[in-house]
């Protein structure tokens, strides 16, 4: 009953030459049986928006500002990327939870933000290797769930995707025993915290997905798609994971 989500993060790579990537991708899957999603940096959302045209793949930013406008150089509104032609935002990555010191707070106001501009909030959550060594990758995993995602979330305004920080980029892919526990730990984290949303919100893995090894980690319940970095970069590296999820 979830449907499943295929989505790209882009991350601070691309230019306006990978629109032809784009439009391979729309090629490959004309009428797709799953939802799909690239997240480009914020200065391609439009260009990637014109690009799709009439099919159905949904563009996202990375990150949004809090507040809705007002004096903060640099960044960006919420209803400026919907304005630009995304439909969808990243919110709490750990890229931007290191990079820029975000905390969960932080995130969950950013989530609240997307909500207002009418923009589905992909909220991150993962722990290091160092707390999934200590043992605490549940604990900590389960706190920042409780904290940055907004009271009154429902399936068709969150997407929560995990992704244990040690497996992003890395090659690593988290074994499916792990996943399975993590997700289903979420499943039951969101039916105490939001049990009328729990089996419609999906939960999204992330860590190192890629072609060869996308149809075991979407087997595992509770995986209802997946967050891609590395290999949503091309029509040839992404359109074999959105095959898997079909
Ligand atoms: P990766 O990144 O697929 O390159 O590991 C995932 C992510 O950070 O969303």
């Amino acid at each position: 009953m979830r449907r499943k989500l295929a989505a790209g993060n882009w991350k601070m790579n691309g230019s306006l030459s990978a629109m032809a990537e784009v439009q391979a991708l729309c090629e490959a899957h004309p009428e797709p049986k799953v939802d799909m999603l690239l997240c480009p940096p914020a200065t391609l959302i439009w260009p990637m928006a014109s690009m799709r045209g009439e099919h159905p793949l949904a563009v996202g930013a990375q990150d949004c500002h809090p507040e809705d406008k007002g004096a903060h150089t640099g960044d960006i509104a919420a209803p400026m990327l919907r304005e630009a032609g995304a439909t969808a935002v990243i919110v709490g990555h750990s890229e931007r939870r290191a990079d820029h010191g975000e905390s969960s707070e932080t995130v969950r106001a950013k989530a609240e933000a997307a909500h207002r501009a009418g923009l589905l909030a992909v909220v991150c959550v993962g722990e290091t290797l160092e707390e999934r060594e200590a043992g605490r990758a549940l604990e900590v995993v389960g706190e920042q769930l409780a904290a940055s995602l907004p009271p009154g979330s429902t399936g068709e305004t969150v997407v929560v995707a995990y992704e244990p920080v040690w497996a992003i980029g890395t090659g690593k892919v988290a074994g499916t025993e792990e996943i399975g526990e993590m997700h289903g730990f979420l499943r039951e984290a969101l039916r105490k915290s939001h049990p009328e949303a729990a089996d419609a919100i999906r939960l999204l893995y992330g860590g190192s997905v890629k072609g060869s090894n996308a149809a075991e980690i979407f087997a595992v319940p509770d995986v209802d798609g997946a967050l891609v970095g590395g290999a949503s970069l091309t029509a040839e590296q992404f359109s074999p994971i959105v095959t898997a999820l079909e």
